[in-house]
């Protein structure tokens, strides 16, 4: 059976059906090295010359994510942040682009910034409304339209659909940020965008104990290759042993991402009409604004992350995160283990995320054990 023919769910748990061709073992090396031997006609059979462009570790976490979304090629980077800015260092001075303002803080702050500084015009809009994308939009000027959904962190939901389309209409490219849904849950490129990028220190890795991004393109195109040629020459690359960690990490994605999405559910049910709850956001809930949009374009569930604003304001939600026992406080998503975080303490006093939040990152222990912390936590 063709490897690439079988549901996604098969192609993570067996890594492409990886097994190496000398060996038969089932389970991939680590490849350290950081040169590759010329033939003696002087090429390059192997099609490896040098591990800051090329190494088989990497390589192969790169096909299998490639072949989860759909994509052409995979590029794996240093992180996630370091797969983001290489798209818009990808990009010259003089471009317009279109940004969520609610998005992941860190690449927010780092591309008000950025585009300051390389000359690129940026307007941060309501991506959840198509109307608005489609209104700031500058004709010939705008190239690039970044999405996030579920966006950082409160969940809202853009229909990715009908904002591509926007983009593909002006001539602009669309590029997705599917952290938080990842691969399980969305197929960004199918539904019209041109790139997918992933931190992949949340889901895809899940074990919260590598740094690790990703970008997937639908196509080849001289963009991509001017971000790929941007990782060879800035060096951003992942180290042979975090590409395996990841790999090993990616083969149980689907049951981790489906178990995080079960008890997420749960938890916004049983939470959504509590005493010292103000209000629940979540996708997953029918009386959220984007569970429609969510429900056409996700598959399979909602995804593991949520938000409650607790009543009371700042100083009960710092106090209940300070009682929890099983959740952790830390910042950061995805792993097997459930985070709690008061949001506003982390992105400071120029953040938009209301100070009685609280983001919850769901992991695979038993839900009702979550609920019970939580509960006791908040009373
Ligand atoms: C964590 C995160 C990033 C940044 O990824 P790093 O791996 O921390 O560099 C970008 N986008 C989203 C949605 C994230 O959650």
């Amino acid at each position: 059976m063709d490897p690439r023919q079988v549901k996604p769910a098969s192609i993570a748990a067996q890594a492409l059906g990886w097994v190496d061709g000398e060996t038969r073992a089932i389970a991939p090396p680590i490849h350290t090295a950081t040169t590759f031997i010329r033939d003696p006609d002087n090429q390059f059979r192997s099609g490896r010359i040098y591990a800051r462009d090329h190494n088989p570790t990497f390589d192969q976490a790169q096909a299998v994510l490639a072949a989860l979304e759909g994509g052409h090629a995979a590029l794996l980077f240093a992180s996630g942040m370091a797969a983001a800015t290489a798209v818009f260092q990808s990009l010259r001075p003089g471009d317009h682009v279109l940004a969520p303002q609610v998005m992941y803080w860190s690449l927010r702050n780092w591309l008000r910034g950025f585009a300051a500084d390389w000359g690129l015009a940026l307007d941060l809009v309501d991506m959840t409304d198509p109307g608005v994308v489609r209104g700031a939009i500058r004709p010939g000027a705008t190239k690039l339209v970044w999405i996030e959904t579920p966006a950082n962190p409160l969940w809202t939901i853009t229909d990715i659909a009908a904002t591509c389309e926007i983009a593909h209409a002006a001539g602009a490219m669309a590029a997705v940020d599917s952290t938080t849904a990842s691969p399980v849950l969305t197929q960004p490129l199918a539904l019209g965008a041109d790139l997918v990028m992933h931190s992949a220190t949340k889901y895809l890795n899940g074990h919260s104990d590598v740094i690790a991004g990703a970008l997937v393109t639908r196509e080849d195109s001289p963009y991509w290759q001017r971000i790929r040629a941007l990782r060879v020459d800035l060096g951003g690359i992942l180290g042979p042993f975090e590409a395996w960690l990841l790999m090993r990490g990616m083969r149980t994605l689907f049951p981790r991402v489906k178990a995080a999405c079960d008890s997420a559910q749960r938890i916004a049910l049983h939470f959504a009409e509590h005493p010292h709850v103000a209000q629940v956001l979540y996708p997953g809930l029918p009386s959220s604004p984007g569970h429609a949009i969510a429900r056409a374009q996700m598959r399979g569930g909602f995804g593991g992350m949520l938000s409650l604003r607790v009543k009371g304001g700042e100083a009960a939600a710092v106090a209940t995160a300070a009682r929890v026992e099983l959740w952790k406080r830390a910042t950061s998503l995805g792993g097997v283990e459930s985070l709690m975080e008061h949001r506003a303490s982390v992105e400071g006093p120029a953040s938009p995320v209301p100070a009685d939040l609280l983001r919850l990152s769901v992991g695979i222990e038993d839900a009702g054990d979550l609920i019970a912390d939580l509960e006791q936590a908040l009373r």
